[in-house]
């Protein structure tokens, strides 16, 4: 027996035999060309055909995996017309009389090589994106056809890493499992692994060898191991954990279109939180209740500059759409410090970047962006129910701020005839000990909070959430964060407005119990996480729990 460890993207056993995919390598032959005009003319064909197969692609995709997930290819297509992209390979094309499949594969150098330097991880993961169709044109310019996985029996598939467009082509009905050598858990491929709902372990570096190929395997999606020719033993534990795995889903599965009431009587909205468009699709799949955070700086990030008012009026129409009238809560552009942009946006080079411009106060330094962002909000109002929320508030005018802003928006469309809902919610993050302590008067003036534990420990505790030196003093379950918790929820409900959790710490179980006693009304999560919190919802009874837990949090 083998056994390769790797890490988990999504849980899952799995039994089958390894299908080691190798993809044709061709390496592209560089020429001089008499005439750059018919370079550009066949580049240029390559480019439409491109096009075509990816609507091609977009259509079998939405099929299979829903409209959200399918997006990919659109972005693909996008990329077909990036100015910068196409700039440079005509430039190859016309300044060094070079070969069209040169020129891309330079281009596409290039870019990956910026791509990869960035600190910004999504960013970095674009790079795949840029190979997948740099790959795409070349194949067409060299005249190829396109490959596709063939296996006649379902198997684990072990690659090297796999682009979106080459998971789409595949027969879904033949895959057990997804084992990659490379890869990342918050790439697009990651993404629509994940939608299969099979076990998918990425980073298994020895799993890309040719000599697997056709050996029985095991593979533990739970824990990220591959075993290839287990023992009777090991197959013995798998077969057991699979049985139970099954019977949990199965459990879980029954509590799907149940509403999440606690013993006592409590309902709670369990939501999901999304990054992407592409997140959907799980969503749904997880019976949320609502989308409790959509984090809008991806619309940013995946336009590498400002969005246009039209083009972010499309994704939020989409969310709201999917959603079929359940609540929508989108966050204004929340970027800087953790998550910087790179390149595009005129931040100056500020010493303390948590503490710095970032998020409302970004936005309200370039009211310009920050009203095209709430024009497409309120645009797309009224395909759903929209809330919208503003991260990182410290202070009441900033709320007074962005309402007359907000105003504003709604005279120009009005004036330009554009419908709006009457009834979007307006509300903040709680993420700061500011925002916690005067959340009587922010409530005033709005219908929501939501908890961004993962900032507000950040602050509370001064401990940079991402430095692991200070790891053992960015404790969630701090004292001081359940205290800020607690005020905030009172102070909410005092004021007439409901409150939940978006920060990390909603979906921790052991917690959830202690957050439905406080009075939370709202906990968004990860998708994966909505059946387990609703469970624990359905089992709790915070009659039972309340005394004794202030007590311990306030003593
Ligand atoms: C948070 O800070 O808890 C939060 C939900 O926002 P983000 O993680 O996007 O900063
Ligand atoms: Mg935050």
């Amino acid at each position: 027996m083998i056994k390769i460890k790797g890490k988990s993207v999504c849980g899952g056993i799995a039994f089958g035999k390894i299908f080691v995919y190798s993809r044709e390598q061709s390496t592209i032959k560089r020429c001089h060309i008499p005439s750059s005009e018919d370079e550009i003319a066949r580049f240029e064909h390559a480019r439409e055909q491109a096009r075509a197969e990816l609507e091609e692609l977009y259509k079998k995709a939405v099929g299979e995996v829903g409209e959200a997930n399918a997006m990919i290819f659109r972005i693909h297509q996008m990329m077909l017309d990036d100015m910068d992209y196409l700039e440079s390979i005509k430039n190859i094309i016309t300044d060094q009389m070079l070969n069209s499949e040169t020129a891309v594969g330079l281009t596409c150098d290039t870019f990956v090589q910026m791509f990869e330097s960035m600190d910004d991880s999504y960013m970095r993961e674009r790079s795949a994106d840029v190979k997948d169709v740099s790959e795409r044109l070349v194949r067409i310019l060299e005249g190829k056809s396109r490959s596709a996985i063939v296996s006649d029996e379902p198997v684990i598939l072990a690659a090297d890493d796999l682009a979106p467009s080459e998971i789409v082509q595949l027969d879904k009905n033949k895959i057990l499992a997804f084992v990659t050598a490379g890869g990342s858990s918050t790439s697009h491929t990651a993404i629509l692994a994940r939608m299969m709902n099979v076990p998918v372990i990425i980073g298994m570096k020895d799993a890309f060898n040719p000599e697997l190929h056709g050996k029985e395997a095991v593979i533990d999606g739970f824990t990220g191991t591959l075993y290839i020719e287990p023992t009777d033993t090991v197959a013995a534990v798998m077969q057991a954990k699979l049985r139970e795995t099954e019977k949990q889903r199965r459990e879980l599965e029954k509590l799907k279109g149940h509403p999440s009431i606690t013993k006592d009587g409590k309902r709670i909205e369990i939501s999901a939180n999304i990054g992407n468009a592409l997140d959907i699709e799980t969503v749904i799949r997880n019976d949320a209740e609502g989308i409790g955070l959509f984090r809008s700086e991806f619309l940013y990030i995946e336009n590498r500059g400002y969005p246009t008012e039209d083009t972010q009026f499309a994704a939020y129409k989409e969310i709201l759409s999917c959603m079929s009238g359940k609540r929508v809560i989108i966050r204004t552009l929340d970027i800087g410090a953790d998550k910087q942009i790179n390149g595009k946006y005129p931040q100056a080079n500020e010493p303390n970047p948590a503490l710095g411009l970032r998020a409302i106060r970004f936005c309200l330094s370039r009211p310009d962006l920050f009203k095209t962002q709430l024009r497409a909000l309120y645009r797309a109002s009224v395909f759903g129910k929209l809330g919208i929320m503003f991260p990182m508030i410290t202070s009441e005018w900033e709320i007074v701020k962005i309402k007359e802003l907000i105003e504003e928006v709604k005279t120009e469309l009005t004036k330009e005839g554009i419908a709006y809902s009457a009834s979007v919610e307006l509300g903040c993050m709680i993420e700061t000990p500011a925002a916690a302590l005067i959340s009587d008067i922010l409530a005033k003036h709005l219908d929501f909070f939501s908890i961004g534990t993962n900032d507000l420990t950040q602050y509370a505790l001064a401990a940079d959430r991402q430095n692991p030196e200070v790891a053992q003093y960015f404790n969630a379950h701090h004292k001081s964060i359940l205290r800020l918790i607690h005020i905030a929820v009172q102070n909410a409900h005092k004021n007439g407005a409901w409150i939940g959790i978006c920060g990390e710490l909603g979906a921790d179980l052991s917690l959830t119990e202690t957050f439905l006693a406080l009075g939370i009304d709202e906990l968004s999560v990860t998708p994966s996480a909505v059946l387990p919190i609703r469970r624990k919802v359905l089992e709790t009874d915070t009659s039972v729990v309340s005394d004794g837990l202030l007590n311990e949090i306030w003593n």
